[in-house]
């Protein structure tokens, strides 16, 4: 998910989803503390193409790059502790 901002892609710890196509998030907060009204998926290009958030990534314990992590078979962990 991105914020605002919209310049890395950020892992979502919480927040009340939009609706059931999973397109956007409301008061969300990102794995690395980010606090936004409302976080958005962005299009198959820029989840492809913009860098990992480094705050998210290490929290989550997975490696730096760009592009969701789903789409390089990147597992996430299921739970955050
Ligand atoms: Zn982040």
């Amino acid at each position: 998910m991105v914020t605002s901002v919209g310049d890395r892609l950020h892992r979502v710890a919480s927040g009340d989803l939009e609706d059931e196509l999973f397109v956007g998030v409301r008061n969300g907060t990102t794995v690395c503390g980010l606090t936004e009204k409302k976080l958005h998926m962005p299009g198959v290009a820029e989840r492809l193409g913009l860098p990992r958030c480094s705050a998210c990534c290490k929290r989550l314990g997975i490696p730096l790059g760009t592009g969701a992590p789903f789409n390089q078979d990147i597992v996430e962990p299921q739970e955050l502790s």
